[in-house]
C-alpha cells in the first residue's frame, strides 16, 4: 500500500475486526502522518468507520 499523500510504501499497516465484523485495516504513515481506513479495498475515512462502529446492529 503506498500512501497516498507522500506515495512512501512502507506505511503501518493494522488489521481491526469492527463489532459487526467487518474487517478493515488501518494505514498510517509515519513520514507525513497520514491515516486512513480500508474495507475491502474502499479507502474510508475515520467518521466512516465511527459511523460502523455506532450503527446498531440490525
Ligand atoms: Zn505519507
Amino acid at each position: 500500500m503506498n500512501c497516498p499523500q507522500c506515495g512512501i510504501t512502507d506505511v503501518i499497516e493494522i488489521q481491526h475486526t469492527l463489532p459487526d465484523e467487518t474487517e478493515v485495516v488501518f494505514f498510517s504513515c509515519h513520514r507525513c502522518e497520514e491515516k486512513w481506513w480500508d474495507r475491502s479495498g474502499e479507502t474510508m475515512e475515520l467518521r466512516d468507520v465511527l459511523d460502523l462502529v455506532r450503527k446498531p446492529r440490525s
